[in-house]
């Protein structure tokens, strides 16, 4: 794609990077069809070529962004479908970034959005506020019903999003897990030593991915270390567009966990949400322009591995007993289209006697996306139902699925139970049966 940008312009590291993304782009419109924005709503400008040049134009003519820049842009997932899709390596994770960043500066959204966005920047990354938000949130629960629905709502409106957080709000908390600080040491001969990262919504909603993992690895030899005054990886203000919230948030966080990895050395920092890993492996890249954090950004994002990535280079012993459990297994975005790990989740599964099946259409979102299905509810429960349709296609006895919005997501559709994947690998080394709560 040609672009325009002046000289001056280009002096600007992020107006020089969004010009080389775009100049590989070729026009060809391979991405539309496993963009699910377009599949469902058939417009080029909900597809990634689309949303190009609606970005293209904005950072060239260093306009502010318009309403229909924001409509079109705030419906992406950032599910990086198209990146999988696309023959040409265009990275529109970055420009996609670029845009939502000003998006935020630049333009004033209505007040009711902008509150509600304030509140979830600050409510989302704090689990202490988080746990009483969904205190309050189940006991809202049945006023969810009063409230319009949110089908056919292609603008949402504050009302189909209050609706949407009642209605995602679980019926019960489970207790809260262990805190930063503790460390789980290895049974038997030590192999490794790891981080494993708290997560902020998940050890609020789901204490027990965590507990899983943990087992798994300290019955395999590896000491499991909750590093100390360790944050919300800075995830879900980065998708927010809030880069001066999420910046500051991984910079803490590079500095805690090269901190514990200078004192008892660190082989790996370890996530179980994918939509996280993703994240913290861009850090690199996020502060590639800091003089102070680049290299040990870039060395914090070397280090940061899925778990799935993990536990496949631990070579598990085969399990006793095979079960005939079918397992649909769902592969999370972020773990496919943003950190391209397709097979060792699966292969993980299979090995320790689980039947896996993969899920139709298994390349298009369920619509979890962070804050999508908040901000934008009606696309996300049309690709959740979508997605539960293409599940029970394969008649599972159980999902799996390697990233906590995901569950949260899909569980919201359908009553066969939703684990994580290192549930199931825990149970099949020798833990307990998943708690399925
Ligand atoms: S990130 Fe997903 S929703 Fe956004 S343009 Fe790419 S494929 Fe479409
Ligand atoms: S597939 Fe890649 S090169 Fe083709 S239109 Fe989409 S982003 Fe551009």
């Amino acid at each position: 794609m040609k672009t325009e940008f002046t000289p001056t312009q280009l002096a600007d590291p992020d107006i020089a990077e969004a010009d080389k993304i775009l100049r590989k782009c070729v026009h060809c419109g391979f991405c539309t069809a496993t963009c699910p924005t377009y599949v469902l709503l058939g417009d080029e400008l909900d597809s990634p070529r689309g949303r190009i040049y609606l970005i293209k134009e904005m950072l060239e003519k260093n306009q502010k962004p318009t309403q229909e820049v924001v409509k079109h842009v705030d419906r992406c997932l950032s599910c990086l479908a198209c990146m999988t899709t696309c023959p040409s390596g265009v990275n529109y994770m970055h420009l996609v970034d670029q845009a939502r960043v000003k998006i935020e500066k630049d333009y004033t959204r209505p007040l009711s959005e902008r509150l509600l966005r304030d509140v979830l920047a600050w409510v989302l990354p704090r689990p202490g506020l988080f746990r009483l938000s969904m205190t309050m949130a189940r006991l809202a629960r049945p006023l969810a019903a009063l409230l319009p629905s949110t089908s056919k709502q292609s603008n949402p409106n504050l009302l189909s999003r209050v609706k949407a957080m009642l209605t995602m709000s679980p019926k019960q908390l489970p207790a809260a897990g262990p805190l930063g600080g503790s460390v789980f040491p290895a049974i038997g001969a030590r192999r490794g030593r790891v981080a494993l990262l708290q997560g902020c919504a998940q050890q609020v909603l789901a204490p027990r991915i965590n507990q899983a993992a943990i087992s798994l690895l300290t019955r395999h030899g590896v000491e499991v270390v909750l590093v100390r005054d360790e944050q919300c990886c800075g995830a879900l203000t980065h998708h927010l567009g809030r880069d001066g919230d999420a910046l500051a948030r991984a910079k803490a966080n590079i500095g805690v966990w090269l901190g514990e990895a200078d004192r008892g050395g660190l082989d790996a920092i370890l996530v179980t949400a994918s939509g996280c890993g993703t994240v913290i492996k861009d850090y690199g890249y996020m502060l590639r322009e800091d003089p102070e954090f680049a290299a040990p950004a870039a060395k914090v994002s070397a280090l940061a591995k899925d778990i799935s990535e993990y536990v496949s280079a631990m070579d598990l012993p085969k399990p006793d007993k095979q079960s005939d459990l079918v397992v649909a297994y769902h592969s999370a975005c972020s773990l496919q289209h943003g950190q391209k790990i397709t097979q060792a989740p699966k292969e993980l599964l299979s090995k320790n006697g689980f039947v896996v099946k993969d899920i139709p259409e298994s390349h298009l979102c369920c619509g979890s996306a962070g804050t999508y299905n908040i901000l934008q509810p009606d696309i996300a429960n049309r690709l959740r139902d979508r997605k539960v349709a293409n599940i029970a296609m394969v008649k599972p006895d159980i999902i799996a699925a390697g990233n906590i919005g995901c569950m949260v997501q899909i569980a919201g559709g359908t009553s066969v139970p939703v684990v994580h994947t290192i549930e199931l690998l825990d149970w099949a080394t020798g833990g307990p049966r998943p708690g399925l709560n």
